[in-house]
């Protein structure tokens, strides 16, 4: 899946990267809030880690204009403010959860998990149904409640198609949900995920619609 790392410390955002890039995650880094707002535009991120001092813009003003145009991207607030007034302004403009530095990295990855289940709908780790869930904690597959690894695109893959169970994903959207900036994607690199997938989920979970893209098959959306 990808994420959007706004960050204008240049130490601070590197070490963030490498450790979710390690944890299976593309990370999209950008260090000041005008291009932080573009990026968001461009959509296609299941989180947003936003510090609030950055140049340009402030990362509450970023916030607030997103939330204002519709944006519902998930936000986890990162801050050195300890004040309670920027923590209560972070929330009630729109943001999703925070954490003040310095903070676990582990716990930044389970409020990031926590942040994108709560904007799946889902109080548990798994979404999906009975016949093809998806735990977001442990990143398996359940087919018939039989578990299975899945590979970070995999993943990022199957989350962008469960998250709208019956809608029709092009390879654009499905694309921006796997890929970051700069990674080279083949034209084909979205069948060849797909085509591996089909193995572990059975061949008809998804389904191709011609010209269109894919979708979850019914059966398995459980309707
Ligand atoms: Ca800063």
């Amino acid at each position: 899946m990808r994420v959007l790392l706004v960050e204008d410390d240049e130490m601070i955002g590197q070490s963030l990267q490498r450790a979710l890039e390690a944890n299976g995650w593309s990370v999209d880094w950008v260090k000041e809030g005008l291009l932080a707002q573009s990026a968001l535009a461009d959509g296609g991120y299941a989180c947003v880690l936003l510090d609030l001092g950055l140049p340009k813009l402030d990362g509450t003003e970023v916030l607030r204009k997103a939330r204002a145009q519709g944006d519902r991207t998930p936000v986890l607030v990162l801050t050195a403010r300890d004040g309670v007034d920027d923590r209560i302004l972070g929330l009630d403009i729109g943001a999703d959860d925070y954490l003040i530095k310095p903070y676990e990295f582990r716990e930044l990855l389970a409020r990031m998990r926590a942040v994108i289940r709560r904007r799946d709908g889902a109080a548990h780790s798994i979404i999906g149904s009975d016949a093809l869930g998806l735990d977001l904690t442990t990143r398996e597959v359940l087919v018939q409640g039989e578990r299975s690894q899945l590979s970070a695109r995999e993943f990022a893959l199957l989350h962008a198609l469960l998250e709208r169970p019956g809608a029709i994903l092009s390879r654009d959207q499905l694309e921006s949900r796997i890929y970051g900036w700069g990674e080279e994607v083949s034209s084909n690199a979205v069948d060849v995920l797909i085509h591996g997938m089909r193995r572990k989920l059975g061949a008809e979970a998804i389904r191709n619609v011609r010209g269109l893209g894919w979708r979850i098959a019914a059966a398995s959306v459980g309707v």
